[in-house]
């Protein structure tokens, strides 16, 4: 018998995975083709050929037994070398293996860190629009998510407002960049802004404060924009990352934690997220998706796809009177909703088979998010579709 349930879990679900069954319940209804469902960020582009040739010569070379084992708790020692020294030769970081943590993807990746630097009470800052796990992910730690406004015009951190969001409370700041939902990359310039008002702020009040950089679309950016690698601007800083995206393997659930050993306490620090993964029961990453990781690190899909997938739908949707940030990563375009209501707006456009996630649990509202990530000839014929919801306004 169960004597005690969390009902609490049951009774808020997730925004995008409800629209996202909801596109599945419909696609069986009237064809997969025929419902434009930009609701979850899953890559529609396949893993490099390499992970492909690397996982056959795995199952076929390897020995079963070994392949297929417990790693160590926090990974395979080869695969966190690895890991360490591609970061190294591509940022001119000192990471050891001892700095890396292996974990099933992103959401791991941040779970165990806020479980491992949080007390009951602490006070995690992030910027709106933010990744909406954030808030359950913070609450589970024993936090709370507070967010901060950023710039309406570009998405960008105010950092006037940021400075003022600090109090003694606060333990961490969240920072998504490529961001989910907004696309916005944050430079070097924001970078330094923010990393100067923490240090500023442990000046005047003796508190830490870590940064935890949530880089699941790191590699996901067009143009060759850089994206500053956190640890080279803030010492108290841990990076989470994800092979998700960026591989398109969401589904294989792979990704590490990276502890800056810039850290005087970094060692301890690093011991806080041993701890933390395994009461959580986060130990051992998936060991077969470990052994691939290492040997295609550096590699990335191809994101050409998602580029011209921005520019039809950013001139398309402007051009048909929508108001649109242009983005210059990951793979998601946040629109102004055509009316106050963005849940509402998004209701419309189911009409139109058009499935698009209102925001308001992204902290920002009066906006939706479209994943963009679908194929080209999706894109294209779902424009027609985005015209007439935007014509139903003017009516
Ligand atoms: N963080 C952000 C900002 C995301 O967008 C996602 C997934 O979409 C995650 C974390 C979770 O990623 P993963 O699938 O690797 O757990």
């Amino acid at each position: 018998m169960i004597n005690q349930i969390n009902v609490g879990y049951g009774k808020t679900r997730s925004v995008i995975r409800e629209l996202f069954e909801y596109g599945k319940k419909r696609k069986a209804e009237i064809g997969e083709d025929n419902v434009y469902d930009f609701s979850l960020g899953n890559p529609s582009v396949p893993a490099p050929e390499e992970v492909t040739d690397a996982l056959i010569k795995l199952v076929i070379e390897e020995d079963a037994v070994a392949l297929h084992g417990y790693t160590s708790a926090q990974g395979d020692l080869s695969v966190r070398r690895a890991v360490a020294d591609d970061l190294n030769s591509r940022f001119s970081t000192a990471l050891s293996a001892d700095c890396i943590y292996m974990t099933c993807g992103a959401a791991a990746s941040v779970c165990i860190t806020l479980n491992a630097l949080l007390n009951k009470g602490d006070e995690v800052i992030t910027f709106a629009p933010f990744f909406p796990e954030y808030t359950v992910f913070t609450a589970n730690a024993g936090g709370t998510l507070k967010a901060v406004e950023t710039d309406p015009k570009t998405f960008l951190p105010d950092i006037a407002k940021f400075s003022v969001a600090l109090g003694e409370k606060t333990k961490a700041v969240i920072i998504n960049s490529p961001n989910n939902p907004s696309g916005v990359v944050y430079g070097e310039e924001v970078i330094k802004e923010l990393c100067k008002v923490l240090a500023e702020h442990e000046k005047k009040t003796g508190n830490r404060v870590f940064i935890i950089s949530d880089e699941p679309y790191r590699e996901l950016v067009f143009g060759g924009i850089y994206v500053p690698f956190i640890m080279n601007y803030y010492a108290d800083s841990i990076v989470c990352y994800s092979f998700s995206k960026s591989l398109s393997l969401p589904g294989e659930r792979i990704g590490y934690i990276a502890v800056n050993n810039r850290m005087p306490d970094w060692t301890e620090i690093y011991a806080g997220i041993c701890g933390a993964g395994r009461a959580m029961g986060y130990v051992c990453a998936p060991a077969l998706f470990q052994q691939l990781v290492k040997r295609v690190l550096g590699k990335t899909s191809d994101i050409s796809v998602y580029e011209s997938n921005r520019n039809i739908l950013c001139e398309a949707l402007r051009e048909y009177g929508y108001e649109v940030v242009q983005p210059d990563g990951a793979f998601y375009l946040f629109v102004k909703s055509l009316e106050e209501h963005a849940a509402a707006f998004a209701e419309r456009a189911k009409k139109y088979e058009l499935l698009i996630v209102p925001a308001d649990s992204f902290g920002v509202k009066g906006y939706v998010r479209i994943a963009y990530c679908v194929s080209p000839q999706m894109i294209k014929k779902s424009l027609p579709a985005f015209k007439k919801l935007a014509e139903s306004y003017k009516k």
